[in-house]
């Protein structure tokens, strides 16, 4: 079977490399002149370095990326905590510890709770309490997180308002890309348990110590051509023709005609909707794809003369700053002469309208207060990368289409689709493979009719 796979990001990666496994001509289709889509990185002109479009982490309990990984033998190219362990810091410069202990989801957290500064013990408790609520909660009473905001929920289980900004805003924020006032309950409730009701392991968290590229858009691009596949780069898809509940064919920007046998979309679900035919659009599954909201993130890169941070990340409180990435010391350079931090700022609200300096005046203080080695150091260079397309916003009701569709040979892939996962690279692996099999069913469905 030939397939054309519209979109070079993971989950076009991951779909075009199972196919090609399973022995299928792939061909894909990339509007941009690289492929990676939200995960790629680039050199730097000014140092030279490799820098992501953003700073990227993933939890061992993300099965399928790092599966892909492993199949790409990339694996190790990621610093790998053993469990669950971030040095928080606040504005005063006080650091804290959060780590996941081995007793059952519920109590999980207990042990580093009662050792950790930044809350008072009325917040501890009625985190803990909760937690318990969670572990209580009876299938019967699941079906509304779906429809409710995450906030709710934590209001329900008398959550104050600052145990919910400094607690759990902190916690769904890297994995969510929002706050617990936008997110729906199940959303967060499922990242939860992913990383803590199964083992303690499941938090643990990894960092790439290589650009995203070398991690796994250019061994995912080498296999795939391996393997007879082929990658198109600057091949922009304007519209999809359908006839008879068929895609017939693909029109690129550049007015050329591409025919495959089956298609899959890896696009945005803002993107492939405008490529269908206008009465195509008002039917279910794609007119679901009108809810989804793009949500952005920030990335802020400094380079100092010396070593600021000890940590390879750590995360702050009560501070736009949100997590930082020490990148020489986890690409294992010497950081004496100069240290590269990426502050990484999730839903960064009205910070994304501000240009380059402005956003590095109002951040950098932050960072100072927090880190007061920072304050001593001289900043060398500093570099703003905007994602404005970085995720969707997992809104309450929001109903995530599965890779079939009523057009026999059209399968819809990405991090936006049913894997039950937020907008991750964990999401986007999944997607790709679970369209890869659809396509692979239909067609020995296909080929028996
Ligand atoms: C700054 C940032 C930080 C993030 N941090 C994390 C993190 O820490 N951990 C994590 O797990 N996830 C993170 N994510 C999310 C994760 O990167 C995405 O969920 C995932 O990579 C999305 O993959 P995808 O293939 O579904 O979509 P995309 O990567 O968006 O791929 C879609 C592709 O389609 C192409 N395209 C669009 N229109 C057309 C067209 N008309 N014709 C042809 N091609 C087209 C695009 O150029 C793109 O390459 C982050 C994302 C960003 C941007």
């Amino acid at each position: 079977m030939k397939v054309g796979i519209i979109g070079a990001g993971l989950a076009g990666l991951a779909a075009g490399l199972d196919l090609a496994d399973r022995g299928h001509e792939v061909e894909l289709l990339e509007r941009r002149p690289w492929a990676g889509g939200a995960t790629y990185s680039f050199l730097d002109n000014e140092t030279g370095e490799e820098i992501d479009n953003g700073q990227h982490l993933f939890m061992e309990c993300t099965t399928a990326y790092r599966s892909f990984l492993e199949r790409l033998g990339t694996l190790n190219l990621a610093f790998r905590q053993d469990r669950l362990r971030v040095s928080v810091f606040d504005q005063n410069g006080n650091r804290s510890d959060l780590w996941a202990s081995n007793l059952p989801f519920g109590m999980h957290l207990a042990p580093t709770l009662f050792r950790y500064h930044h809350l008072s013990w009325r917040q501890k408790l009625e985190i803990l309490r909760a937690f318990l609520s969670l572990r209580q909660m009876q299938v019967y009473q699941r079906g509304r997180l779906e429809n409710i905001t995450f906030a709710k929920w934590l209001r329900e289980q008398g959550q104050s308002p600052a145990t919910i900004r400094e607690f759990w805003d902190f916690l769904i924020l890297p994995t969510l890309n929002c706050r617990a006032d936008q997110a729906s309950a199940s959303q967060a409730i499922f990242v939860l348990e992913e990383g803590f009701q199964k083992d303690p392991q499941s938090a643990a968290l990894a960092v790439p110590t290589v650009g995203l590229s070398k991690l796994h858009v250019d061994p995912a691009t080498r296999a795939i051509q391996k393997l007879g596949g082929k990658i198109s780069l600057r091949a922009a898809i304007e519209r999809l023709e359908i006839e008879d509940r068929r895609v017939t064919g693909v029109v690129l920007a550049s007015n050329e005609r591409r025919t495959f046998d089956a298609y899959v979309s890896t696009l945005a679900p803002w993107r492939l909707l405008p490529l269908l035919p206008e009465k195509l659009q008002e039917e279910e599954p794609f007119s679901q794809l009108k809810a989804f909201e793009p949500a952005s993130i920030l990335n802020l890169h400094l380079w100092f003369d010396r070593p600021v941070a000890d940590f390879n990340f750590g995360a702050f409180i009560h501070s736009e700053v949100q997590w930082v990435f020490n990148r020489t010391r986890l690409a294992g350079k010497n950081e004496n002469q100069r240290q590269h931090l990426v502050i990484s700022i999730s839903a960064p609200d009205d910070l994304f309208t501000l240009n380059q300096e402005q956003i590095c005046n109002r951040v950098l203080p932050q960072l100072q207060q927090a880190l007061p080695t920072a304050q001593e150091a001289t900043l060398l260079r500093y570099r703003v990368i905007k994602e404005p397309e970085a995720t969707f916003l997992p809104t309450p009701g929001l109903r995530r289409p599965n890779p079939r569709t009523p057009i026999q040979n059209l399968f819809l892939a990405g991090a936006y689709t049913a894997t039950g996962w937020p907008a991750t690279m964990e999401s986007a692996v999944r997607s790709g493979i679970a369209a890869a099999a659809a396509a692979a069913a239909a067609a020995v469905e296909t080929n028996r009719t």
